[in-house]
């Protein structure tokens, strides 16, 4: 049987918005394709084998929060981005996904030292940028729509050689201009939805299965699941997200 071992990174201090249900949507999914999981659940101060670990998980949070795990973070930078080069899957949400860059500078004008695993940096704006946000995400071929929630001060700029996760239809995605949402290196994946995320885009949760697996050259075999309820959230965000009202209410934050 396929085994995948998720290592969730600082779940009493990265859990914004549903975050965890993240964690769920994974186990679950995983446990009907027929995957079994193991989940290492870490906190500050903990052991992290990057050997054992085959998908890395970390929510969003705030920032006094960001700068807590960013310390931890840190001792564990040199294995991490190892593992990375190496092929390891990471899901990363909005506070944690900006940790992975260069830096972030919070609205108080504090830099916090990224992970430098990819070639982006992220500097707090003057307004939140808050709302429900619809991409078309490149990640397959023709593109998949991705649905969530956003609310984050940073702006995220994205170096010139690292893919964004998708484009912005509804929303602000990484800074509100340049139409991009999230970024993709290697088999990192860092997004500004949260949501939660996977419950509501089945297919993103499958490709991580899938990068977790193809990472201990272990094949994906998805079973056919009926995706009728997760598919009718998808598109209830998509409709809420495109309603004129929404888009009014967010224009004004
Ligand atoms: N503190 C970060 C910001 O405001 C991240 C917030 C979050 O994870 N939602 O940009």
């Amino acid at each position: 049987m396929a085994i995948i071992r998720i290592y969730h990174l600082y779940p009493a201090h990265l859990n914004l918005y549903g975050d965890r249900g993240n964690m769920l949507a994974l186990c679950r999914r995983a446990e009907w394709h027929g995957i079994d999981i193991e989940v290492v659940p870490v906190e500050p101060g903990g052991r992290i084998n990057f050997s054992c670990c085959d998908l890395l998980f970390m929510g969003g949070g705030q920032d006094s929060d960001q700068k807590l795990v960013a310390k931890d973070l840190k001792n564990h930078r040199t294995e991490m981005r190892q593992a990375v080069e190496e092929g390891m899957a990471v899901f990363a949400v909005c506070g944690s996904y900006q940790l992975l860059g260069y830096y972030y500078t919070t609205g108080r004008g504090e830099k916090i030292g990224g992970l430098e695993i990819a070639e982006f940096y992220t500097e707090a704006g003057p307004k939140r940028l808050i709302g429900n946000a619809v991409i078309n995400c490149s990640l397959w071929n023709p593109p998949k729509t991705l649905v969530g929630f956003e609310n984050h001060a940073g702006k995220t700029y994205l170096g010139p050689n690292l893919q964004p996760l998708g484009e912005v239809l509804v929303g602000y995605g990484n800074n509100g201009a340049d139409k991009k949402e999230g970024a993709v290196y290697k088999n990192v994946i860092g997004t500004y939805l949260h949501g939660s995320l996977l419950p509501k885009n089945p297919w993103l949760t499958d490709n991580l299965l899938e990068k977790a697996l193809s990472y201990r050259n272990q094949v994906f075999q998805p079973a056919q699941l009926d995706d009728s309820i997760e598919q009718q959230a998808h598109s209830s965000v998509i409709r809420l997200a495109s309603s004129k009202r929404h888009k009014r209410r967010s224009s004004r934050v």
